[in-house]
């Protein structure tokens, strides 16, 4: 678990900028929401911190260290991120046992078959999924296969685009309820995205909230139920939820 920095983070797409100045604070072991319109930037802001982006301005410092500055193998240890669509993690054409090896190669273990089984323990499957291939999964399946890969290597902090919001309504509180748990028993600081504010309510302390590019306000949880928001378009969204 460590605190996470975000200091005038900017980025622009060819003469769009969409980043303006991004800053805010993550305490160490909290759960941050990111909430906003979509285009507003939320998605780019964690490709951003997990260098899926990588021509950024400002800086994104974990513990004390800029992710920028950190070598690959460190990286993957440090931030992972879970996408909206499992297939941001999964290849259509790998194993789970592949997918989920592949952050330990990169961390320069090998391919060590019982903490390939434990991750998915870790997640409530059986450990024969190593041998499926992800079209042998139902959805909510493969994003537990996506959590697993992202937590298989105890990072410090977890990054997750809307992780449920391609699931079915039944599948996304299971999924939920999996985050709250191994949040709890693993201990890592997480970022999430979300468009659901009751979602944002159930999972996280605090929030901020985004419009074009920009971090309009920072509030508590508690802000949700009592509209509590000092700025206008931050009491619109939420009053709109
Ligand atoms: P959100 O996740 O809030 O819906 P995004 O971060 O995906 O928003 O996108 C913010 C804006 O940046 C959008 O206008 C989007 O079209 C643009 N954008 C994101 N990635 C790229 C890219 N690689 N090239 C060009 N424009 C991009
Ligand atoms: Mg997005």
């Amino acid at each position: 678990m460590k605190p996470v920095a975000i200091r005038d983070l900017c980025i622009s797409f060819g003469a769009v900028q969409v980043l303006h100045d991004v800053t805010f604070d993550v305490a160490s072991g909290e759960s941050f929401g990111l909430v906003g319109e979509s285009g507003s930037g939320k998605s780019t802001v964690l490709r951003c911190m997990s260098m899926l982006q990588a021509q950024w301005t400002g800086d994104v410092i974990i513990g004390s260290q800029s992710v920028r500055e950190m070598p690959l193998n460190a990286r993957v240890r440090t931030v992972q991120m879970v996408f909206q669509d499992p297939y941001g993690s999964l290849h259509p054409r790998h194993s789970v046992a592949t997918v989920l090896s592949e952050p330990l190669r990169i961390h320069g273990l090998d391919r060590q078959r019982a903490r390939m089984e434990q991750a998915l323990i870790d997640v409530g499957l059986p450990v024969d999924f190593l041998e499926r291939f992800p079209h042998q999964l139902s959805g909510g399946q493969r994003q537990r296969v996506a959590i697993a890969r992202a937590l298989i290597l105890e990072p410090e902090v977890l990054l997750l685009d809307e992780p449920t919001s391609a699931l079915d309504v039944s599948v996304q509180a299971e999924i939920l309820n999996l985050l709250a748990r191994l949040r709890s028993e693993k201990g890592f600081t997480y970022l999430m995205v979300s468009h659901d504010l009751s979602v944002v309510d159930h999972m996280c302390d605090r929030f901020a909230v985004m419009q074009a590019g920009r971090i309009v306000e920072v509030l508590d949880r508690a802000a949700i139920p009592s509209n509590a928001a000092t700025q206008p378009y931050a009491r619109d969204l939420i009053a709109a939820s």
